[in-house]
């Protein structure tokens, strides 16, 4: 079965071995963040809408999950904000009851928890992956570039109010690019609504891989560290650094095997993103973020044909 909504498993930092469910179309994001490793938002709401029919993507977690395979995580994440479908509280539903011996992971923006209906929707999730980059509306509409309804206090408000609610595990990540949040007086902002949401883990990330705007950078290792035991400081909190430790020019052992492999697809012949998922066995979001790096290199040309838009190498 050739799925539309499932993508990997793939082995994550944080989830180990994660099936990914994408249950909104690509890029309907209610933020427009700096760093998006997908690319801009082309879509900018905060409208809930159904997108798909549950059916379809049940059906494909039925065909998946009929095999029993062995998972950490079926997680909530893609191309977009997951909270803006309006079925999410079903598929959870479904999920929950048919394979109860799986656990259930959601990575939101935190955009819509300040909405009573969205996080009653959600509580059966067995872990929580919100963001909070920002807490002064300059950082935010900086880093996040939201929607023009929403507020980085909306964030705060819902990400309390879950706390409240919810009994599960909440890991929140802060997203820091450096010259915008990594300053003092932005870090002790963070610190105070850390302490006011009370996650369980706090997690400091940083960019992986290239981000929506070019002029974004990683930020450096010891800056993170830095950052790390200040919110540390004087809290039960535990505060992590996820982000790997970056230096100039080095990529990570795996992404290099799935540019060499890739590379090695589109020097024989050109494909189309879906192809070229198709082959790696990848979704086509890590195709276009891999794409991006060697666009960046000077090394791959796009090429508009009938059939869609084709990749080669440059000779
Ligand atoms: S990083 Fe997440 S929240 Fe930000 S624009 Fe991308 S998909 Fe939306």
């Amino acid at each position: 079965m050739k799925y539309k909504h499932l993508f990997g498993p793939v082995v994550s930092r944080r989830l180990g071995l994660s099936l990914g469910v994408d249950i909104v179309p690509y890029k309907y994001c209610s933020l427009n963040c700096v760093y998006c490793e997908v690319s801009r938002t082309t879509h900018l709401t905060i409208k809930r809408k159904a997108f798909y029919s549950t059916k379809d993507i049940t059906r494909e977690l039925d065909d998946f999950l009929s095999t029993n395979p062995a998972l950490d995580y079926i997680t909530f994440s893609g191309a977009g904000e997951p909270t803006l479908n309006s079925n999410l509280g079903d598929i959870i539903a479904y999920i929950k009851s048919r394979y109860p011996q799986y656990k259930l992971a959601l990575i939101t923006n935190s955009t819509l928890l300040s909405d009573p209906e969205v996080r009653r929707e959600i509580l059966a999730c067995d872990l929580m992956l919100p963001s909070l980059d920002a807490v002064s509306d300059e950082c935010f509409e900086l880093i996040n570039r939201p929607h023009d309804k929403l507020s980085a206090q909306d964030l705060i408000d819902g990400l309390v109010e879950l706390r409240r609610e919810y009994k599960g595990l909440i890991w929140l990540e802060i997203f820091i690019v450096p010259g915008i949040n990594d300053h003092l007086e932005e870090i002790e902002l963070l610190k105070t609504a850390i302490e006011q949401i009370k996650p369980d883990t706090v997690q400091i990330n940083s960019l992986d891989r290239p981000g929506a705007e070019e002029w974004v950078e990683p930020a450096i290792y010891l800056a993170l560290e830095e950052i790390k035991n200040i919110l540390q400081e004087e809290s039960n909190i535990p505060v992590e650094i996820i982000a790997k430790a970056h230096v100039e020019g080095l990529i990570t052992k795996t992404e290099q095997d799935y540019i060499s492999e890739l590379t090695e697809l589109i020097r024989q012949e050109e494909y189309t993103k879906e192809e070229l998922a198709r082959a790696m066995q990848i979704h086509v979001n890590e195709v276009s973020k891999l794409l991006q790096h060697l666009a960046v290199k000077d090394n791959v040309i796009a090429k508009r044909r009938q059939k869609g838009t084709f990749y080669l190498w440059k000779k």
